[in-house]
């Protein structure tokens, strides 16, 4: 059975890199029938915090990433990272250091000296043949894991193909600190084997953590994982994304009024492809999904193509759902949104013309607030005669027989030859004087949505 996870370190808000790994890792699963699993890596107490943890499970919530187990927590797992520490510890995997804090910067600042790379020698390393020092009195010892001193570690990466590092390259990793706190990397490792991992896929920040892992694993025993490292999201200039210049929490997304689905269908198209396809939906996306297909290189973020996708996503969704959506955003901003017209109607006219849902709900206010027309829109189209010529429609409009967009338009070719004027001197005008705005889609509609008794209201009014 597939099992993926994702893996977060709760320091901060839900990165926009973190949810297209989590996206990978889903879909991989979900293709494969496997199970996807959840982990919070708080191991770091400094760093991790409560309302991280929260962003991270509302992020995963708001994209609708569901997780099959967990969420797993390293804090509370202590007790087995500790009998795993006590089972390398015997088996010979790994050793206590009593290296102090003195002698370790000695050794770093020789290192400088001779502008070496910094390296712990080894010291309490029991190799064979070899006389460990006398253990010293007062040193708390770290527990450090023997990484083989030759050959080679080496996996076939999904994404990045045949990666080798020399083993003499691998720092004697320290496993667990002076106070008995597991460090990172072991945690990642025990996790991942008790979780019975199969594919680890992560951003590939993580490709030099990888054969330290590999060598754990090898020595408890495990059958590996296989690896996929992702590349990372790069800005539009082609930096690395950061919080201050570029939206890289989920939440900015969704301020932003970009749709969950629609923000996956770009983070799905970042790095992978299916042909030309570029709008479709995540049972599409894991049917297509193949870890072989993900470019190896890095992306770079599109706005203006996020945004087109919106646009059609919207343009797909159900309008009661949109309605809902795009509710508080109009409350938000003091419109107080009326039963008539129902919000779910008016989002069925308007939604095709906007991005985003911010733009959508700008696009339904005029429907419960009249806007007020620009300058150059009444400079434009609001001529001498526009009040009165208004006024005889709207009589037009209160003896209509039936009140629907047909009935409504069929007015509009006489009324225009009775008054001698082209189709324009009709539509602008009313679009003001109804609307507020002369950017509405077809004003009969608008009409016929609005009600009759509020659209005389309003040309009465002006
Ligand atoms: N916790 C790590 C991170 O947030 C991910 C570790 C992993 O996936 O192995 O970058």
């Amino acid at each position: 059975m597939i099992r993926t996870r994702f893996a977060p370190s709760p320091t901060g808000f839900l990165h926009i890199g973190g949810v297209r790994t989590a996206l990978f890792s889903w879909a991989f699963a979900r293709k494969h029938q496997g199970k996807f699993v959840l982990r919070i890596e708080d191991t770091d107490l400094e760093r991790s915090t409560a309302e991280s943890v929260q962003a991270i499970l509302d992020g995963m919530h708001w994209v609708g990433l569901n997780y099959d187990e967990g969420p797993f927590y390293q804090t509370q797992r202590f007790d087995r990272y500790a009998e795993v520490l006590r089972e390398l510890l015997a088996s010979g995997h790994a050793y206590y250091d009593y290296t102090s804090r003195e002698e370790l910067e000695a050794m770093r600042q020789e290192a400088e000296a001779r502008g070496e790379h910094f390296w712990y020698d080894r010291r309490w390393r029991p190799d064979e043949g070899k006389t460990l020092p006398p253990i010293p009195d007062g040193v708390q010892p770290v527990v450090r894991f023997k990484m083989p001193l030759t050959g080679e570690t080496a996996w076939d990466d999904l994404v990045k193909g045949h990666i080798a590092i020399a083993n003499q390259d691998l720092d004697d990793l320290i496993i667990a600190r002076a106070d008995g706190t597991p460090t990172y990397n072991f945690c990642v490792v025990v996790d991942d084997y008790d979780m019975g991992i199969t594919q680890v896929i992560r951003g590939d920040d993580h490709v030099n953590n990888t054969p330290k892992q590999i060598n754990i694993l090898r020595a408890m025993g495990a059958t590996l994982p296989q690896y996929a490292h992702l590349p990372m999201i790069l800005n539009e200039k082609g930096a690395k994304m950061s919080k201050r210049r570029d939206a890289v929490s989920v939440v900015d997304y969704d301020k932003q009024g970009i749709l969950p689905e629609a923000l996956l269908n770009y983070l799905a198209r970042l790095g992978w492809g299916h042909g030309d396809d570029e709008f479709f939906t995540m049972a599409q996306f894991i049917e297509w999904f193949d870890l072989k297909d993900v470019s190896p290189s890095a992306s770079r973020f599109d706005h203006e193509k996020l945004l087109w996708l919106n646009a059609q996503h919207i343009k797909a969704s159900d309008n009661i759902r949109l309605a809902e959506l795009v509710q508080p955003r109009l409350v938000q901003s003091g419109i107080e949104v009326n039963e008539q017209p129902a919000l779910a109607d008016v989002v069925a006219l308007v939604k095709e013309r906007a991005h985003d849902l911010n733009q959508l709900a700008e696009e339904c206010r005029y429907f419960y607030v009249k806007a007020t027309p620009s300058e150059k829109e009444v400079a434009k189209h609001w001529d001498a005669d526009a009040p009165a010529r208004m006024q005889r429609f709207a009589t037009e409009l209160e003896q209509l027989s039936q009140w629907d967009a047909e009935s409504i338009h069929a007015l509009f070719a006489p009324f225009c030859e009775a008054e001698n004027i082209k189709m324009g001197k009709l539509g602008m005008p009313l679009r003001l004087s109804v609307c507020g705005t002369g950017k509405t889609p077809s004003i009969d509609q608008v009409l016929a949505l609005l009600g009759r008794e509020e659209v005389l209201r309003r040309l009465r009014q002006d």
